[in-house]
């Protein structure tokens, strides 16, 4: 355990942000203390909310003179207990939540500059406003922030075709460890000038420093889009048909989501506003979407195309492309939505897996059989992102069960459905990084080389160990 922070840089820092800047009431420190889904509650000896830059310098130098740990906040949508201090108390929390300016949109360049506490879809805004495209799209984006997005490097429904956060940076801005701040908010695409700083604090969960500010690619307005709603066999055809849009789309192929029926039964149940989108019922159901800048007639004959030769083939047995904005929004909303679905449904565990696309379905095979196997009843909820090999491969409790009883199984059943991935050449994390919740995992599946380069990383540029300790290392 720390020692407490001592008073005198608690009134420093105090000082420094303002009474607008910072809160020790314990009603009001709540939201900051506790993850979404109540996972990991914690304590705090302070909640600053500095105005820019300079200020989070300023209050992380007096953390650095005395000792103090902090833990970097976005949004607090993270889903690995990154974002939330621990249990003693000892840790202030930073939170970006004033930092939300809009530094500036360079249309010629396609860059857009931000404060890291911009939430996306205000950044997604300001691009549009502009007549411009930023791509980063997730369930949280109403909340999370961009600097808690390029902190988790965040994934999302539109990787296939623009890369995950890390792909649309060109600068960052970040307030180190020792209360320097390092500008390098530079919005160029290329620049061989040594090491890339930026991408060791993509993806470092606020362990290296705290981002402040970022450049991101912008992108021409998809201006015609495409949607469809396939029925298949399994996740054998549904790779199948991937492949086969992925080639006759080209790089037009934006989204391609993986779909169970199981999680169309609980999404019709539980939420408002839905339809079946396909007569008859499937076990598996992909959704695709094309997008281009330019006219609609090539993407729509090549979907059509693609669509027709695989249920000739037999690859899918039913589809029907969105008519117009409003059916493809109504596609999009069932993949949104069922996430919500499975909570009426009882206890859920979870897991993030990445796989080669040519082991993805062998994947929901054998984990699905292994899970059967252990927990006779239990309900198989294996969606997402399919394009990026991401499966979220989430189990909902048997009809009836004992929910206690049921999460008691969480740690046993990630380990062996991590290891099936693992075996598979996959990952562990996809999207949703360590946090607190995966650092066993890390220690368990990454090589030793692996872990003592994260580790002198991490010494070299914390020391004192003062930046989200306790997190991913
Ligand atoms: P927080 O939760 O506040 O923080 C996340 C981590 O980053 C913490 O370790 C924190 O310390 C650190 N951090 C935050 N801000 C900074 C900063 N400025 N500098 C340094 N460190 C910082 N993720 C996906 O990848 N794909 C999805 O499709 C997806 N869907 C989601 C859907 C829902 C409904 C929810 C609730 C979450 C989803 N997520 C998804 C999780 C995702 O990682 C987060 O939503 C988001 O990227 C985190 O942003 P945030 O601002 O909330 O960060
Ligand atoms: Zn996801």
């Amino acid at each position: 355990m720390p020692p407490a922070p001592p008073d005198a840089a608690l009134a420093r820092i105090k000082d420094i942000v303002g009474p607008a800047g910072w809160t020790a009431d314990p009603h009001d420190m709540a939201p900051f203390l506790v993850e979404p889904r109540g996972l990991f509650h914690g304590k705090a000896a302070l909640v600053v909310r500095p105005a820019g830059a300079q200020e989070v310098s300023a209050v992380v130098k007096v953390c650095a003179e005395a000792g103090v740990a902090i833990v970097p906040q976005g949004g607090n949508t993270g889903l690995v207990g990154g974002s939330v201090p621990h249990e003693h108390g000892d840790e202030i929390v930073l939170s970006l939540g004033r930092m939300t300016a809009v530094r500036a949109v360079d249309p010629v360049n396609d860059t857009i500059t931000v404060d890291a506490g911009c939430i996306l879809a205000e950044v997604q805004a300001a691009a549009a406003a502009a007549d411009r495209y930023f791509p980063l799209s997730l369930g949280a984006e109403g909340s999370c922030r961009i600097g808690g997005n390029l902190s988790t490097n965040a994934g999302g429904t539109a990787v296939l075709r623009y890369g995950n956060a890390r792909d649309l940076v060109l600068g960052l801005e970040v307030v180190l460890p020792d209360g320097e701040l390092w500008d390098g908010l530079r919005g160029l695409r290329k620049d061989n000038t040594g090491y890339d700083l930026k991408h060791m604090f993509i993806g470092a969960e606020g362990t290296l420093g705290i981002i402040t500010g970022a450049v991101l690619k912008l992108f021409p307005r998809p201006r015609h889009v495409e949607s469809a709603f396939v029925g298949v066999d399994d996740p054998y055809a549904a790779v199948e048909l991937f492949r086969r849009v992925r080639d006759a789309a080209g790089g037009a192929l934006t989204g391609c989501e993986l779909i169970p029926r199981i999680a169309i039964d609980f999404t019709l149940r539980h939420m408002t506003g839905h339809r079946d989108p396909l007569a008859e019922r499937h076990p598996f159901y992909v959704l695709l979407e094309l997008s281009a800048p330019g006219g609609p007639e090539r993407l729509r004959d090549a979907l059509e195309n693609a669509l027709a030769e695989a249920i000739e083939d037999g690859v899918a047995r039913d589809a029907t492309i969105a008519a117009n904005t409003e059916q493809a929004r109504a596609f999009w909303r069932i993949r949104e939505d069922m996430v919500e679905a499975q909570k009426p449904e009882g206890g859920s565990i979870k897991h993030d897996v990445a796989l080669p696309l040519s082991r993805f379905a062998d994947f929901i095979a054998e984990a699905s059989a292994l899970v059967e196997a252990r927990l006779p009843g239990v309900r198989v909820v294996a969606f997402g992102h399919l394009g990026d090999g991401n499966v979220h491969f989430n189990l909902s409790q048997p009809v009836g069960a004992d929910t206690e009883t049921f999460l008691a199984e969480w740690g046993q059943i990630n380990r062996a459905v991590h290891d099936i991935a693992m075996a598979m050449g996959g990952s562990f994390s996809a999207e949703h990084g360590i946090g607190r919740l995966k650092r066993d995992d890390l220690k368990r599946y990454k090589s030793p080389v692996e872990i003592a380069l994260m580790q002198r990383l991490k010494q070299a540029l914390d020391p004192q160990g003062i930046m989200n300790p306790g997190k991913v290392v």
